[in-house]
Protein backbone atom coordinates (compact mmCIF):
# COMPACT_ATOMS: atom_id res chain seq x y z
CA UNK A 1 0.00 0.00 0.00
CA UNK A 2 1.49 3.53 -0.74
CA UNK A 3 1.77 6.20 1.70
CA UNK A 4 -1.40 8.05 -0.55
CA UNK A 5 -3.25 4.82 -0.43
CA UNK A 6 -2.99 4.62 3.51
CA UNK A 7 -4.00 8.21 3.70
CA UNK A 8 -6.91 7.19 1.78
CA UNK A 9 -7.63 4.05 3.83
CA UNK A 10 -7.91 6.78 6.91
CA UNK A 11 -11.12 8.73 4.92
CA UNK A 12 -12.58 5.62 4.13
CA UNK A 13 -15.45 5.31 6.94
CA UNK A 14 -18.77 3.54 5.93
CA UNK A 15 -21.26 6.10 4.56
CA UNK A 16 -24.34 6.54 7.13
CA UNK A 17 -22.37 8.37 9.98
CA UNK A 18 -24.30 11.46 10.04
CA UNK A 19 -22.43 14.24 11.94
CA UNK A 20 -19.23 12.85 11.45
CA UNK A 21 -18.49 15.36 8.69
CA UNK A 22 -16.28 12.23 6.36
CA UNK A 23 -16.54 14.54 4.05
CA UNK A 24 -13.06 15.73 5.51
CA UNK A 25 -9.69 16.21 1.93
CA UNK A 26 -6.34 15.92 2.87
CA UNK A 27 -5.78 19.40 3.65
CA UNK A 28 -8.62 19.47 6.50
CA UNK A 29 -10.78 20.93 4.04
CA UNK A 30 -14.85 19.60 5.47
CA UNK A 31 -17.03 19.81 2.45
CA UNK A 32 -21.10 20.56 2.87
CA UNK A 33 -21.84 22.08 0.15
CA UNK A 34 -23.06 20.02 -2.94
CA UNK A 35 -23.67 21.86 -6.08
CA UNK A 36 -25.79 19.90 -8.25
CA UNK A 37 -26.45 20.92 -12.31
CA UNK A 38 -30.10 19.71 -13.33
CA UNK A 39 -29.42 20.32 -16.71
CA UNK A 40 -26.80 21.36 -19.95
CA UNK A 41 -29.80 23.33 -21.37
CA UNK A 42 -29.94 26.94 -21.30
CA UNK A 43 -32.47 29.45 -22.47
CA UNK A 44 -29.71 32.05 -22.94
CA UNK A 45 -26.35 32.05 -24.48
CA UNK A 46 -23.60 33.63 -22.76
CA UNK A 47 -20.31 34.63 -24.88
CA UNK A 48 -18.22 33.67 -21.16
CA UNK A 49 -20.61 30.60 -20.58
CA UNK A 50 -21.62 28.81 -23.82
CA UNK A 51 -19.41 28.23 -27.10
CA UNK A 52 -20.41 30.43 -29.71
CA UNK A 53 -20.65 27.33 -31.69
CA UNK A 54 -22.74 25.52 -29.56
CA UNK A 55 -22.24 22.14 -26.99
CA UNK A 56 -22.79 18.36 -27.58
CA UNK A 57 -25.25 17.82 -25.33
CA UNK A 58 -25.17 14.66 -23.66
CA UNK A 59 -27.64 11.73 -24.72
CA UNK A 60 -30.97 12.29 -22.64
CA UNK A 61 -30.55 8.82 -20.62
CA UNK A 62 -26.91 10.11 -19.50
CA UNK A 63 -28.66 12.75 -17.40
CA UNK A 64 -29.61 12.08 -14.01
CA UNK A 65 -33.63 11.67 -13.48
CA UNK A 66 -34.61 13.34 -10.54
CA UNK A 67 -34.89 9.64 -8.73
CA UNK A 68 -31.15 9.67 -9.14
CA UNK A 69 -30.25 13.09 -8.12
CA UNK A 70 -32.26 12.36 -5.35
CA UNK A 71 -31.04 9.19 -4.58
CA UNK A 72 -27.08 10.23 -4.62
CA UNK A 73 -28.01 13.92 -2.94
CA UNK A 74 -29.02 11.91 0.09
CA UNK A 75 -25.90 9.65 0.19
CA UNK A 76 -24.02 13.33 0.48
CA UNK A 77 -26.31 14.46 3.16
CA UNK A 78 -25.49 11.41 4.88
CA UNK A 79 -21.81 12.04 4.35
CA UNK A 80 -22.32 15.69 6.03
CA UNK A 81 -23.36 17.50 3.10
CA UNK A 82 -25.90 20.66 4.64
CA UNK A 83 -26.18 22.78 1.58
CA UNK A 84 -27.33 21.94 -1.87
CA UNK A 85 -27.28 24.79 -4.69
CA UNK A 86 -28.90 23.43 -8.01
CA UNK A 87 -27.77 25.26 -10.93
CA UNK A 88 -26.91 24.20 -15.00
CA UNK A 89 -27.06 25.23 -17.96
CA UNK A 90 -30.52 27.09 -16.54
CA UNK A 91 -31.87 24.97 -14.02
CA UNK A 92 -35.30 25.99 -14.05
CA UNK A 93 -35.59 24.94 -17.92
CA UNK A 94 -35.71 20.98 -16.78
CA UNK A 95 -39.03 20.06 -17.01
CA UNK A 96 -39.18 18.54 -13.50
CA UNK A 97 -37.32 20.97 -11.35
CA UNK A 98 -40.48 21.72 -9.98
CA UNK A 99 -40.56 17.92 -8.65
CA UNK A 100 -36.49 17.98 -7.93
CA UNK A 101 -36.78 20.57 -5.55
CA UNK A 102 -39.58 19.30 -3.74
CA UNK A 103 -38.13 15.98 -3.73
CA UNK A 104 -34.37 17.60 -1.72
CA UNK A 105 -36.40 19.62 0.26
CA UNK A 106 -37.23 16.79 2.58
CA UNK A 107 -34.15 16.33 2.99
CA UNK A 108 -31.95 18.42 6.29
CA UNK A 109 -30.26 20.98 4.04
CA UNK A 110 -30.48 24.34 3.08
CA UNK A 111 -31.42 24.44 -0.69
CA UNK A 112 -30.67 27.41 -3.23
CA UNK A 113 -30.46 27.61 -6.36
CA UNK A 114 -28.35 30.07 -9.03
CA UNK A 115 -30.31 31.34 -11.64
CA UNK A 116 -30.79 33.32 -14.83
CA UNK A 117 -33.90 34.80 -13.82
CA UNK A 118 -35.55 35.10 -17.28
CA UNK A 119 -38.81 32.29 -15.72
CA UNK A 120 -38.55 32.66 -12.13
CA UNK A 121 -41.35 34.47 -11.64
CA UNK A 122 -42.86 30.97 -12.21
CA UNK A 123 -41.82 29.50 -9.60
CA UNK A 124 -42.26 32.02 -6.96
CA UNK A 125 -44.89 29.64 -4.83
CA UNK A 126 -42.75 26.55 -5.55
CA UNK A 127 -39.77 28.10 -3.74
CA UNK A 128 -41.60 29.34 -0.72
CA UNK A 129 -43.00 25.99 -0.46
CA UNK A 130 -39.47 24.07 -1.00
CA UNK A 131 -38.23 26.55 1.97
CA UNK A 132 -36.05 28.26 -0.76
CA UNK A 133 -34.86 31.82 0.79
CA UNK A 134 -31.76 32.65 -1.16
CA UNK A 135 -31.43 32.97 -4.83
CA UNK A 136 -28.45 33.87 -6.80
CA UNK A 137 -29.97 35.85 -10.43
CA UNK A 138 -27.25 36.34 -12.83
CA UNK A 139 -27.80 39.71 -14.88
CA UNK A 140 -24.16 41.21 -16.16
CA UNK A 141 -25.38 44.63 -17.68
CA UNK A 142 -28.05 47.04 -16.75
CA UNK A 143 -28.05 48.03 -20.55
CA UNK A 144 -30.68 46.07 -22.70
CA UNK A 145 -28.27 46.64 -25.82
CA UNK A 146 -25.43 45.45 -24.28
CA UNK A 147 -27.26 42.12 -22.10
CA UNK A 148 -28.01 41.10 -25.51
CA UNK A 149 -24.91 41.32 -26.75
CA UNK A 150 -23.71 39.23 -23.63
CA UNK A 151 -26.40 36.66 -23.43
CA UNK A 152 -27.48 36.91 -27.27
CA UNK A 153 -31.04 36.76 -25.93
CA UNK A 154 -33.18 39.76 -25.22
CA UNK A 155 -34.83 39.39 -21.25
CA UNK A 156 -33.03 41.98 -19.91
CA UNK A 157 -36.33 43.67 -18.70
CA UNK A 158 -37.93 40.44 -17.09
CA UNK A 159 -34.48 39.69 -15.37
CA UNK A 160 -34.45 43.01 -14.06
CA UNK A 161 -38.26 43.33 -13.35
CA UNK A 162 -37.90 39.10 -12.20
CA UNK A 163 -34.55 40.58 -9.20
CA UNK A 164 -37.60 43.12 -7.92
CA UNK A 165 -40.02 40.59 -7.97
CA UNK A 166 -37.81 38.21 -6.27
CA UNK A 167 -36.90 40.80 -3.61
CA UNK A 168 -40.32 42.47 -2.83
CA UNK A 169 -41.31 38.44 -2.52
CA UNK A 170 -39.27 38.81 0.75
CA UNK A 171 -36.21 36.26 -0.63
CA UNK A 172 -32.71 37.18 -0.26
CA UNK A 173 -31.27 37.99 -3.84
CA UNK A 174 -27.65 38.15 -4.88
CA UNK A 175 -26.64 39.03 -8.13
CA UNK A 176 -24.02 37.72 -9.97
CA UNK A 177 -22.32 40.00 -12.74
CA UNK A 178 -19.39 38.51 -14.69
CA UNK A 179 -17.39 41.24 -15.56
CA UNK A 180 -14.92 41.49 -18.57
CA UNK A 181 -12.97 44.40 -20.68
CA UNK A 182 -14.63 46.19 -22.81
CA UNK A 183 -17.71 44.67 -22.54
CA UNK A 184 -19.18 46.17 -19.05
CA UNK A 185 -16.38 47.06 -17.15
CA UNK A 186 -17.82 50.59 -17.03
CA UNK A 187 -20.71 49.79 -15.03
CA UNK A 188 -19.25 48.75 -11.88
CA UNK A 189 -20.22 51.79 -10.54
CA UNK A 190 -23.73 51.43 -11.44
CA UNK A 191 -24.18 47.91 -10.09
CA UNK A 192 -22.95 49.48 -6.69
CA UNK A 193 -25.49 51.85 -6.80
CA UNK A 194 -28.08 49.37 -7.83
CA UNK A 195 -27.66 47.95 -4.11
CA UNK A 196 -27.51 51.23 -2.62
CA UNK A 197 -31.55 51.25 -2.53
CA UNK A 198 -31.66 47.17 -3.17
CA UNK A 199 -31.11 45.23 -0.23
CA UNK A 200 -29.32 42.94 -2.63
CA UNK A 201 -25.78 41.77 -3.11
CA UNK A 202 -24.04 42.77 -6.11
CA UNK A 203 -21.48 40.36 -7.06
CA UNK A 204 -18.61 40.91 -9.28
CA UNK A 205 -17.30 37.91 -10.83
CA UNK A 206 -13.74 37.52 -12.52
CA UNK A 207 -14.10 36.11 -15.65
CA UNK A 208 -12.47 32.62 -15.80
CA UNK A 209 -11.07 30.03 -18.41
CA UNK A 210 -13.34 27.25 -19.45
CA UNK A 211 -13.28 25.05 -22.26
CA UNK A 212 -14.44 27.35 -25.72
CA UNK A 213 -15.25 30.86 -24.16
CA UNK A 214 -12.31 32.54 -25.73
CA UNK A 215 -10.51 33.66 -22.47
CA UNK A 216 -7.64 35.62 -22.18
CA UNK A 217 -5.73 37.47 -19.17
CA UNK A 218 -6.79 40.91 -20.99
CA UNK A 219 -10.44 40.14 -20.55
CA UNK A 220 -10.26 40.00 -17.18
CA UNK A 221 -11.12 42.87 -14.66
CA UNK A 222 -8.91 42.01 -11.45
CA UNK A 223 -9.81 42.25 -8.11
CA UNK A 224 -7.66 45.11 -7.82
CA UNK A 225 -9.25 46.77 -10.52
CA UNK A 226 -12.61 46.47 -9.04
CA UNK A 227 -11.48 48.52 -5.74
CA UNK A 228 -9.70 50.76 -7.57
CA UNK A 229 -13.02 51.73 -9.23
CA UNK A 230 -14.82 51.78 -6.28
CA UNK A 231 -11.95 53.67 -4.54
CA UNK A 232 -11.66 56.43 -7.22
CA UNK A 233 -15.50 57.17 -6.95
CA UNK A 234 -16.47 56.60 -3.41
CA UNK A 235 -15.18 58.55 -0.55
CA UNK A 236 -12.77 56.20 1.80
CA UNK A 237 -14.67 57.07 5.14
CA UNK A 238 -17.75 55.33 2.69
CA UNK A 239 -16.52 52.03 1.34
CA UNK A 240 -17.29 49.27 4.19
CA UNK A 241 -15.45 46.08 4.52
CA UNK A 242 -17.42 43.53 5.79
CA UNK A 243 -16.35 40.48 7.49
CA UNK A 244 -16.08 37.27 5.42
CA UNK A 245 -16.83 34.12 6.63
CA UNK A 246 -14.36 31.31 5.89
CA UNK A 247 -15.71 29.52 3.14
CA UNK A 248 -17.34 32.51 1.71
CA UNK A 249 -16.07 32.94 -1.96
CA UNK A 250 -16.47 36.54 -1.50
CA UNK A 251 -14.77 39.83 -0.59
CA UNK A 252 -17.28 41.88 0.35
CA UNK A 253 -17.96 45.22 0.53
CA UNK A 254 -20.94 47.85 1.61
CA UNK A 255 -21.38 51.47 0.67
CA UNK A 256 -22.68 53.46 4.02
CA UNK A 257 -25.94 53.93 3.97
CA UNK A 258 -27.05 51.34 1.63
CA UNK A 259 -29.20 48.37 1.84
CA UNK A 260 -27.42 46.49 -0.08
CA UNK A 261 -23.56 44.96 -0.44
CA UNK A 262 -21.74 44.00 -2.84
CA UNK A 263 -18.73 41.81 -3.28
CA UNK A 264 -15.77 40.20 -5.32
CA UNK A 265 -15.75 36.46 -6.39
CA UNK A 266 -11.46 36.80 -7.28
CA UNK A 267 -11.55 32.74 -8.63
CA UNK A 268 -7.95 34.17 -10.81
CA UNK A 269 -5.75 36.68 -9.01
CA UNK A 270 -6.95 35.89 -5.30
CA UNK A 271 -8.06 32.40 -4.84
CA UNK A 272 -10.35 31.19 -1.63
CA UNK A 273 -9.08 27.49 -1.92
CA UNK A 274 -8.16 27.43 1.89
CA UNK A 275 -12.30 27.36 2.43
CA UNK A 276 -13.38 25.58 0.26
CA UNK A 277 -16.21 23.12 0.90
CA UNK A 278 -18.00 22.64 -2.19
CA UNK A 279 -17.66 19.93 -4.11
CA UNK A 280 -19.99 19.64 -8.03
CA UNK A 281 -22.01 16.91 -9.60
CA UNK A 282 -22.92 17.57 -13.16
CA UNK A 283 -26.03 16.67 -14.86
CA UNK A 284 -24.72 13.51 -16.59
CA UNK A 285 -23.79 12.54 -12.88
CA UNK A 286 -19.80 13.22 -12.69
CA UNK A 287 -18.35 14.42 -9.18
CA UNK A 288 -15.98 17.25 -9.73
CA UNK A 289 -14.07 18.41 -6.84
CA UNK A 290 -12.77 21.76 -8.12
CA UNK A 291 -14.44 24.19 -10.68
CA UNK A 292 -11.09 23.57 -12.81
CA UNK A 293 -10.73 20.26 -12.75
CA UNK A 294 -10.69 18.37 -15.88
CA UNK A 295 -11.07 15.05 -14.11
CA UNK A 296 -14.24 13.77 -13.08
CA UNK A 297 -15.39 10.76 -11.14
CA UNK A 298 -18.62 8.38 -12.62
CA UNK A 299 -21.42 8.26 -9.75
CA UNK A 300 -23.90 7.63 -12.14
CA UNK A 301 -23.07 4.68 -14.23
CA UNK A 302 -21.35 2.84 -10.09
CA UNK A 303 -25.38 4.36 -9.26
CA UNK A 304 -27.14 2.08 -11.94
CA UNK A 305 -24.62 -0.92 -11.61
CA UNK A 306 -26.25 -1.18 -8.33
CA UNK A 307 -22.80 -0.50 -6.70
CA UNK A 308 -22.11 2.17 -3.63
CA UNK A 309 -21.11 5.28 -4.50
CA UNK A 310 -20.00 6.38 -1.03
CA UNK A 311 -16.06 5.28 -1.81
CA UNK A 312 -15.70 6.92 -5.15
CA UNK A 313 -16.99 10.44 -3.16
CA UNK A 314 -14.40 9.81 -1.08
CA UNK A 315 -11.81 9.24 -3.09
CA UNK A 316 -13.22 12.44 -5.32
CA UNK A 317 -12.40 14.76 -1.79
CA UNK A 318 -8.90 12.94 -1.66
CA UNK A 319 -7.58 13.75 -4.55
CA UNK A 320 -8.73 17.23 -4.50
CA UNK A 321 -5.45 19.75 -4.86
CA UNK A 322 -5.12 22.78 -1.98
CA UNK A 323 -4.95 25.20 -5.23
CA UNK A 324 -7.42 25.27 -8.13
CA UNK A 325 -7.08 21.70 -8.90
CA UNK A 326 -2.91 22.34 -9.88
CA UNK A 327 -3.49 26.15 -11.45
CA UNK A 328 -2.02 27.55 -8.44
CA UNK A 329 -0.49 30.51 -9.98
CA UNK A 330 -1.43 32.89 -12.73
CA UNK A 331 0.94 31.60 -15.38
CA UNK A 332 -0.69 28.43 -15.28
CA UNK A 333 -4.02 30.51 -16.54
CA UNK A 334 -1.65 31.43 -19.28
CA UNK A 335 -1.35 27.73 -21.03
CA UNK A 336 -4.67 27.37 -22.90
CA UNK A 337 -4.69 23.99 -22.89
CA UNK A 338 -4.86 23.46 -19.48
CA UNK A 339 -8.50 25.05 -19.67
CA UNK A 340 -9.54 23.28 -22.73
CA UNK A 341 -9.71 20.27 -21.58
CA UNK A 342 -12.00 20.96 -18.73
CA UNK A 343 -15.78 21.33 -20.00
CA UNK A 344 -17.57 24.36 -20.77
CA UNK A 345 -19.41 26.03 -18.38
CA UNK A 346 -22.59 25.31 -18.96
CA UNK A 347 -21.86 21.89 -18.73
CA UNK A 348 -20.35 22.25 -15.21
CA UNK A 349 -22.61 23.91 -13.49
CA UNK A 350 -20.87 27.25 -11.68
N1 LIG B 1 -27.89 29.62 -15.75
C1 LIG B 1 -27.67 29.99 -14.40
C2 LIG B 1 -27.09 31.38 -14.31
O1 LIG B 1 -26.63 31.90 -15.31
O2 LIG B 1 -27.09 31.94 -13.22
C3 LIG B 1 -26.83 29.02 -13.62
C4 LIG B 1 -25.62 28.42 -14.31
S1 LIG B 1 -24.31 29.55 -14.62
C5 LIG B 1 -23.10 28.49 -15.34
C6 LIG B 1 -23.72 29.88 -12.99
C7 LIG B 1 -22.86 31.09 -12.82
O3 LIG B 1 -21.63 30.88 -13.48
C8 LIG B 1 -23.47 32.35 -13.39
O4 LIG B 1 -23.55 33.35 -12.40
C9 LIG B 1 -22.50 32.76 -14.45
O5 LIG B 1 -22.41 34.15 -14.56
C10 LIG B 1 -21.20 32.13 -13.98
N2 LIG B 1 -20.24 31.91 -15.05
C11 LIG B 1 -20.44 31.24 -16.21
N3 LIG B 1 -19.32 31.25 -16.96
C12 LIG B 1 -18.39 31.95 -16.27
C13 LIG B 1 -17.03 32.32 -16.52
N4 LIG B 1 -16.41 31.98 -17.63
N5 LIG B 1 -16.38 33.04 -15.58
C14 LIG B 1 -17.00 33.40 -14.43
N6 LIG B 1 -18.27 33.07 -14.14
C15 LIG B 1 -18.96 32.36 -15.04
FE1 LIG C 1 -26.98 29.92 -19.47
FE2 LIG C 1 -26.18 30.65 -17.06
FE3 LIG C 1 -24.41 29.91 -18.89
FE4 LIG C 1 -25.67 32.19 -19.24
S1 LIG C 1 -24.27 31.70 -17.56
S2 LIG C 1 -25.37 30.61 -20.82
S3 LIG C 1 -27.61 31.76 -18.36
S4 LIG C 1 -25.91 28.63 -17.97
Amino acid sequence: MTKSDTRFQRFLKPSGSEGENILTDTFGRKHNYLRISLTERCNLRCTYCMPAEGIQLSPKAHIMTYEEIYTIAKEFVAMGVTKIRLTGGEPLVRKDAALIMEKLATLPVQLTLTTNGVIVDKFIDHFKKCGIKTLNVSLDSLDATKNKEITRRSYFDKVYQHIILLVNEGFQVKVNCVLMKGYNDNEIIDFINLSKDLPIQIRFIEFMPFDGNRWNMDKLVSLQEILSEVYSNFKENEIIKLKDALNDTTKSYQIAGSQGTFAIISSVTNPFCDGCNRIRLTANGQIKNCLFSSKESDLLTLLREGKPIAPIIQKAIQAKFKVRSGMDTLDKFKQSDVHSKNRSMITIGG
